[in-house]
C-alpha cells in the first residue's frame, strides 16, 4: 500500500481516554478491525488526566473523533458531559463507548456485550444457573446486569466492602425480576454451589500475579466454571487454581476484543462479517499469546 493511502485528510480519527493508558491493547484491536473492514481510520490512546476531563472530552467533539473508548477511571465521571446515554448504560451506570452526534456524545456501555459474546463463543450459558460475581465495581456492574438480562437461576454478589455488593444486589433487583443476594467476601460458605463463578476484582492482575481474591483452595470444588476479567496474564492464580480442581475456565480476552468490535459496529452503524471476526479473534489472540 502507498503510503498516500494509509492515512489522508479522509480518514476518520477514533481513540481511547484513560488514565494511565499505556498498557492498552484496544488500538491494536480497533486498528486491526479497521484494516479488516478496509476502514480509512485510525485508532489512538489519549491520556487524559481527571482533571482534564471535561475539556477533552469538548475538545475531542469540535476536532470531530467520531468515536471515542473510554476505561478507569473516567467511565462514570464522563457521563455528565455526554448529551444522552443508551442501552445497558443506563443500568450500569458507567459508559466504555462514545459516538459523536450532532448533539453531542452519545454514551454506550459494551463490556457487558463484549462479554455475553465471549460466553456464547465458549458455548458457556447463564439461563437457569447459579452464579456467583467477586466483586463489585464498574466491571462487576456491567457482568451483573448482563448475567441478570440472560434468566440465571439465581445471583450471588460477593465483594470485599459488603455495602457496595449490597448497592449492586439493589440496582440489579430494580431492572431485573431474579432472586439476588449480597455478601461480604470472606463469607463465602463452604456449603454453596455454583455453576459459574465471575472473579470481576483487579486482584492477580500483572504485576500482583501471585494474588486472588479467593484464599481456601477448596473453593474451587464448589463451581463449575471459572471467568477472569482480567486478561493480563493470561491466566490469572484464580484461574490456574480453578483448571486444576478440574473448572472450566475463560479470561477476559474475549470480552476485550468483543467489547471493541461492537463499539465499532456502534460508531460505523455496521456489522462485522461474524466469520472475518473470529478469525482476526485467533490471529491476534495467537500473536499476543492471550
Ligand atoms: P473497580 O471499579 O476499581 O473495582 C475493583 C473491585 O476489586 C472492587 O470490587 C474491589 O472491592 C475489588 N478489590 C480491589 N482490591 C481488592 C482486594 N485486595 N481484595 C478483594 N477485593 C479487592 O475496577 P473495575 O473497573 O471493576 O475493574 C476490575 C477488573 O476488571 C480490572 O482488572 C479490569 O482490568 C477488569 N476489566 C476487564 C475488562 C475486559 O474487557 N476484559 C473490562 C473491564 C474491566 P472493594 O469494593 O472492596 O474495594
Amino acid at each position: 500500500m502507498s503510503i498516500i493511502n494509509i492515512v489522508n485528510g479522509k480518514t476518520k480519527v477514533y481513540g481511547l481516554i484513560g488514565y494511565p493508558i499505556s498498557h492498552t491493547l484496544s488500538p491494536i484491536i480497533h486498528n486491526s478491525i479497521g484494516n479488516l473492514m478496509k476502514n480509512n481510520m485510525v485508532y489512538l490512546p489519549f491520556e487524559v488526566s481527571p482533571e482534564g476531563l471535561k475539556k477533552a472530552i469538548q475538545g475531542a467533539y469540535e476536532l470531530n473523533i467520531k468515536g471515542l473508548n473510554v476505561t478507569v477511571p473516567h467511565k462514570q465521571k464522563v457521563i455528565p458531559f455526554l448529551s444522552k446515554v443508551e442501552g445497558y448504560a443506563k443500568q450500569i451506570g458507567a459508559v466504555n463507548t462514545l459516538k459523536w452526534s450532532k448533539d453531542g456524545y452519545i454514551g454506550y456501555n459494551t463490556d457487558a456485550e463484549g462479554l455475553l459474546i465471549s460466553l456464547k463463543e465458549n458455548n458457556i450459558s447463564i439461563k437457569d444457573k447459579s452464579i456467583l460475581i467477586i466483586g463489585a465495581g464498574g466491571a462487576a456492574r456491567a457482568t451483573s446486569m448482563m448475567i441478570a438480562s440472560q434468566s440465571p437461576k439465581e445471583i450471588v454478589i460477593a465483594n470485599r466492602t459488603l455495602e457496595k455488593a449490597e448497592k449492586l444486589a439493589k440496582d440489579v433487583s430494580l431492572f431485573y425480576n431474579i432472586p439476588v443476594k449480597s455478601i461480604s467476601l470472606d463469607t463465602i460458605d463452604k456449603n454453596m454451589y455454583f455453576d459459574l463463578c465471575f472473579q470481576t476484582t483487579s486482584v492477580g492482575m500483572t504485576p500482583k500475579e501471585d494474588e486472588s481474591p479467593i484464599k481456601n483452595d477448596d473453593f474451587f470444588n464448589q463451581i463449575k466454571i471459572a471467568v477472569d476479567l482480567i486478561y493480563t496474564p493470561s491466566e490469572t492464580l484464580f484461574l490456574k487454581k480453578a483448571r486444576k480442581a478440574g473448572c472450566k475456565t475463560l479470561n477476559g480476552f474475549g470480552m476485550l476484543f468483543y467489547q471493541a468490535a461492537r463499539a465499532y459496529e456502534i460508531w460505523n452503524e455496521t456489522v462485522i462479517p461474524k466469520e472475518a471476526l473470529e478469525q482476526l479473534f485467533r490471529k491476534i489472540k495467537n500473536e499476543l499469546e492471550f
